[in-house]
C-alpha cells in the first residue's frame, strides 16, 4: 500500500510507516498537484494545512484513510469522508503536556508579570515597585473543560499549591473529583476563582462563553488564561475588562483572528501574548508524528 505524507512530520513516524508501506513524503504540495497524484494512494498525512477537500476525497479512488497529524480536523472533510468510507484519524493527545505547561507559563506570566518586568529591563528602566506580583500558591484554578489539556494543567497547578475546581458539563462530579477537581457550575467557578483557564472545543456552546456578563462575575485580581481556541473569549470584552481593571489580566495563545494583527488587546500592559505555540515543542511534534502513523497502521490492517 502507498501513503502520501503532505505535511512536515516527524522521521520516526516516517520510519515506522516505511517498515509497513511504500511513503513518498511531499511536505508543501499543491492542492493541484495532491489532486492530480491521491488516485495512487491509499492513506493520506496532513497536518493542519492541506486541506482534504471533497474534490481530493472523490478523487481518492484507492484512498483509505486521511490522517492529521495532531489537534482538530478543521481542514479534513470529514462526512465526505464518512460518506466515501473513509477513516480519518488524529492524535490528539500528543500534545496534551506541551499546551499545559504553556497555559501554566502563561499564568506564571502575568502573574509575576515576567513579560513586562523583561521589557523594562531591556529598557533599563529599573522599576521594581511597578512589577510586584501575586503567588498562585494557596489560589483557586478554575479549570473550564476537563479533559486532556485541562487535567494536566490541573496537575502542575496542585503541585504549585493551587486548588482546583472545574467546570464540564460532559463529565460527572465523580469523573472531575477523580482528576482532583471539585465540581462547579461556570458561574460558581467564574465567581470563586483566581485564575480561569480554558480548554473547551470551539463549538457552538463555546463561542464567546467568556463575555462582559462573565468578565464582571469574576474577582478583580483574576487572571484569565487561553490557550484552547480563539472565539472563546469575547476579545472586545476583554479589551474592556482589561481596560477598566475589571480583572487583573490576561495570557492568551490564541485569537479571534491569526496573527491578531489589528487586535486592541496589543496596546494592553497587563496581557502576555504567545503565537498559538501550544503544542510547538520537539516532544509534541516528535509524539504526533510516531501516534499518527500507529493511527495509519491500525486502520490498514485492521
Ligand atoms: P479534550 O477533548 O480532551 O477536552 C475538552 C473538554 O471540554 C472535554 O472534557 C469536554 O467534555 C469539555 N467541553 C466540551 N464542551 C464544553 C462546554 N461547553 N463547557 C465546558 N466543557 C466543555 O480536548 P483537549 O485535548 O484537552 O483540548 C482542549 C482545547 O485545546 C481544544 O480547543 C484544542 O483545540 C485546544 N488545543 C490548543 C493547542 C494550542 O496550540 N494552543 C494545542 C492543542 C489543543
Amino acid at each position: 500500500m502507498k501513503i502520501l505524507v503532505a505535511s512536515d512530520i516527524a522521521e520516526e513516524g516516517i520510519s515506522k510507516l516505511r517498515n509497513e508501506f511504500e511513503v513518498d513524503v511531499r511536505k508543501g504540495i499543491s492542492k493541484e498537484e495532491i489532486l492530480s497524484i491521491i488516485d495512487c494512494y491509499d492513506g493520506v498525512i496532513v497536518r493542519s494545512k492541506p486541506s482534504i477537500t471533497e474534490e481530493i476525497i472523490q478523487k481518492g479512488k484507492n484512498l483509505k484513510v486521511v490522517a492529521r497529524a495532531g489537534v482538530g480536523l478543521d481542514n479534513v472533510d470529514v462526512n465526505c469522508c464518512q460518506g466515501f468510507g473513509v477513516k480519518v484519524v488524529n492524535s490528539p493527545q500528543a500534545s496534551s503536556d506541551s499546551v499545559a505547561e504553556l497555559a501554566f507559563g502563561l499564568m506564571l506570566a502575568v502573574s509575576r508579570n515576567i513579560a513586562r518586568a523583561d521589557k523594562l529591563t531591556r529598557e533599563k528602566r529599573w522599576e521594581k515597585k511597578s512589577l510586584i506580583g501575586h503567588e498562585l500558591n494557596g489560589k483557586i484554578l478554575g479549570i473550564v473543560g476537563f479533559g486532556r489539556i485541562g487535567r494536566n494543567v490541573g496537575k502542575i497547578a496542585k503541585a504549585c499549591g493551587m486548588s482546583l475546581i472545574a467546570y464540564d458539563p460532559y463529565l460527572t462530579n465523580e469523573q472531575i473529583k477523580g482528576g482532583g477537581a471539585e465540581p462547579f457550575s461556570l458561574e460558581e467557578l467564574i465567581e470563586r476563582s483566581d485564575v480561569i483557564t480554558l480548554h473547551v472545543p470551539l463549538i457552538e456552546s463555546t463561542r464567546n462563553m467568556i463575555s462582559d456578563k462573565e468578565f464582571e462575575m469574576m474577582k478583580s485580581n483574576a487572571i484569565i488564561i487561553n490557550t484552547s481556541r480563539g472565539g472563546i473569549i469575547d476579545e472586545e470584552a476583554l479589551y474592556r475588562a482589561l481596560t477598566r481593571g475589571k480583572i487583573l489580566g490576561a495570557g492568551l495563545d490564541v485569537f479571534e483572528e491569526e496573527p491578531p494583527l489589528n487586535s486592541k488587546l496589543l496596546e494592553c500592559d497587563n496581557v502576555v501574548l504567545t503565537q498559538h505555540i501550544g503544542a510547538s515543542t520537539y516532544e509534541a511534534q516528535k509524539r504526533a508524528g510516531i501516534i499518527i502513523a500507529e493511527e495509519v497502521i491500525k486502520a490498514l490492517k485492521c
